[in-house]
């Protein structure tokens, strides 16, 4: 059976809204194998973000991910990964439709980094590294 890291990040804490994505993971019949509540640190978030080193957005997305803590879960189910991203909607929460949690529930904070409530990895092998991560 396929897994997907998720998280719930910083402004999804926040707001209270862990218990609506999970409400909505388990609706869509995912399974919970792991959750728990956790500080990221730098290391664990220059790992997660290497991809995206030198862009523009990089260090103020490192800086919100730091800004408090994140919800970690391990979700399986079949077709998780694309199907969590299909939950999660677009990047951009202003755009995302309705229907998926950034389209209902993100907002435009005005900031210089999308604050979209969720990530979810985009492939096997991201999944992989990333529990490796978020779960070592
Ligand atoms: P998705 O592509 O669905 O957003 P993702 O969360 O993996 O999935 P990435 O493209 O990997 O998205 O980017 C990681 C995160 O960086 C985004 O979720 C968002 O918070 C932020 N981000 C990405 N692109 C931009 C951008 N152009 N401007 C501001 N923030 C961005």
């Amino acid at each position: 059976i396929q897994r997907t890291l998720i998280l719930v990040k910083p402004d999804g804490v926040k707001r209270q809204l862990t218990g609506v994505i999970l409400a909505r993971i388990e609706a869509k019949g995912y399974t919970i194998a792991e959750l728990k509540q956790v500080s990221a640190t730098p290391q664990m978030l220059a790992e997660h973000y290497a991809e995206h080193e030198g862009k523009p957005f990089y260090q103020p997305l490192v800086d919100f991910m730091l800004s408090g803590p994140v919800v970690a879960i391990i979700a399986e189910g079949q077709n998780v990964i694309t199907g969590f991203r299909s939950l999660a909607g677009t990047t951009d929460p202003t755009t995302a439709a309705p229907g998926t949690i950034r389209g209902d529930l993100g907002r435009d904070w005005g900031l210089k980094v999308q604050q979209n409530l969720v990530h979810g990895s985009d492939s096997e092998e991201s999944a992989a590294r990333e529990i490796g991560i978020w779960f070592a």
